[in-house]
């Protein structure tokens, strides 16, 4: 509940990356604090939205999930319009997926919102054994690009929370 005095943030979340980094899971993740092993590539647009309590302000996200478009490697601009806050997924034990993050931020850039919220992750840390994309050079990617870099699983849960809540600071800082 918000407090009295506590501000009401609220966010349009755009996820983006190439098909089968798990962006759908890490969604389902943070929204049912479930996984689901052989999730259908698409199931439709969706949308979703959160509610996260900090200290400084309550953060209402919307969360803007693919239906599989981005199979075509771009994304309508009404999908980017208006948001907040954009996370870009790529799966570490893939190389191409790291690559193809790096278009989907220049296709962010080209957006040209200043204020945006950008993180860049690394999704499917539990498959280091079969790690591709180190983490030293996602993070000095992300350094560069004006976002922050984080490593999750939506298998294990593991820097789901943190992730949203990361951001959700970060739009309280600015907003
Ligand atoms: P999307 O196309 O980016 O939405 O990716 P999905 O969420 O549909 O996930 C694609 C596949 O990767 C599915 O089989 C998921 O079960 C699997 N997957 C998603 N996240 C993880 C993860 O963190 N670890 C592992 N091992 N598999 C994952
Ligand atoms: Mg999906």
């Amino acid at each position: 509940m918000a407090r009295p005095g506590n501000k009401i943030i609220q966010a349009k979340l755009v996820l983006l990356g190439d098909m089968g980094t798990g962006k759908t899971s890490l969604v389902l993740r943070f929204i049912k604090g479930q996984f689901y092993d052989h999730q259908e590539p698409t199931i439709g647009a969706a949308f979703f939205t959160q509610i996260l309590s900090l200290t400084e302000a309550t953060v209402k996200f919307d969360i803007w999930d693919t239906a599989g478009q981005e199979r075509y490697h771009s994304l309508a601009p009404m999908y980017y319009r208006g948001a907040a806050a954009a996370v870009v997924v790529y799966d570490i034990s893939s190389t191409d997926t790291f690559n193809r993050a790096k278009k989907w931020v220049q296709e962010l850039h080209r957006q040209g919102n200043q204020n945006l919220v950008m993180a860049l992750v690394g999704n499917k840390s539990d498959l280091n054994s079969h790690r591709e994309v180190e983490a030293e050079e996602a993070e000095q990617f992300a350094q560069e690009s004006g976002m922050f870099y984080m490593e999750t699983s939506a298998k294990t849960a593991q820097n789901i929370n943190e992730l949203f809540y990361e951001i959700a600071k970060r739009l309280a800082r600015i907003s």
